[in-house]
């Protein structure tokens, strides 16, 4: 089997090369004025072993990527009762669609679209003293992380609050079915402050690990390992939009994409990988940062769908 660590740095150095990366998101100008010449990736094993290359270490805005964190901390809250609320169908349409919302009575398809991460935002806030929640996943991530210095970009949250019109959209759709139970602008508030965490690739793999462990890290149950298939699952059918089948069929790996350029991928029993290169595809997922999973899981023979 390939070394890890070889194949990471040669992985690095490809991506700092490439010349092709894609366009880096435009809805807000803090997300503009990032570099598309940044590369990050970084590896923890399961048994926390750790391989990092490029800018693993430059924080980031996390975006969709948190859209994993908030399922944890609502499943953690309410059980299988999630489920009552937020759909586990691949969406097949674009991170912020309403149409399906019209077909499907207000329930969104799945928690990894817009609509079914400020569904779970509002089941967040709805377990939690007012304001509270932004709180309760902030320390849901920083201690799987085990580091308290992440925190929300108060810039990036801001921008995402003014321009957030088409998930305001949402968010009051969703409130006239009863998905929404609490004050649709406090919903929204959580909604656009966990996007707008900040997290280096190493933080981000650090805070994955669990999944790849079947639900413990360091001894600690964090889920069980029922419910980290499950969430596994998901990333794997729903992590990347309309993209998450072409990722099944090139990376092979769960994983959870962000328009900040970031992507959590899980290979269940061996590693937490985080990637990160700004530049996106058209469906909004990092084109490097797909590219580098690609390779890591071909050299590695860690696609789920190896026979091994
Ligand atoms: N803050 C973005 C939005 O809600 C997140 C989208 C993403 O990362 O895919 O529009």
């Amino acid at each position: 089997m390939a070394d890890l660590a070889e194949v990471v740095a040669a992985i690095a150095a490809r991506g700092a090369e490439a010349t092709d990366r894609g366009r880096v998101a435009d809805y807000i100008p803090e997300l503009a004025k990032v570099s598309a010449g940044h590369f990050g990736i970084a590896v923890v094993t399961a048994a926390g072993a750790e391989h990092v290359a490029g800018d693993a270490d430059t924080p980031f805005s996390i975006q969709s990527v948190s859209k994993v964190f908030a399922l944890v901390e609502a499943l953690c809250r309410h059980g299988e009762g999630v489920w009552d609320r937020v759909g586990r169908e691949p969406s097949g349409s674009a991170f912020n669609s309403i149409i399906q919302l019209e077909l499907e009575q207000g329930r969104p398809r799945n928690p990894f679209i817009n609509a079914g991460a400020i569904a779970v935002s509002d089941l967040i806030a709805a377990s939690c003293e007012p304001g509270a929640a932004i709180g309760a996943i902030l320390a849901r991530v920083r201690a799987l992380a085990g580091d308290d210095s992440i925190a929300v970009d108060a810039a990036v949250a801001w921008s995402e609050a003014v321009t957030g019109y088409r998930n305001a959209a949402l968010a009051n759709y969703m409130r006239s079915f009863g998905t929404i139970a609490g004050p649709v602008d406090a919903t929204l508030s959580v909604y656009f402050q966990q996007c707008a965490i900040a997290m280096s690739c190493r933080q981000l793999a650090r805070a994955g690990r669990f999944l790849a462990a079947g639900g413990v890290q360091d001894g600690v149950v964090i889920v069980s390992p029922e419910r980290a298939r499950r969430i596994n699952a998901l990333m794997l059918t729903c992590g990347h939009y309309d993209a998450s089948g072409d990722f099944a069929f090139r990376v092979g790996l769960p994983a959870k994409s962000g328009v900040g350029g970031g992507i959590l991928a899980i290979a269940p029993g061996r590693a937490s990988i985080a990637v990160w290169s700004p530049g996106l595809s058209p469906q909004g997922n990092s084109l490097l940062g797909t590219a580098a999973l690609e390779q890591l899981a071909q050299a590695m023979g860690w696609s789920v769908f190896n026979p091994d």
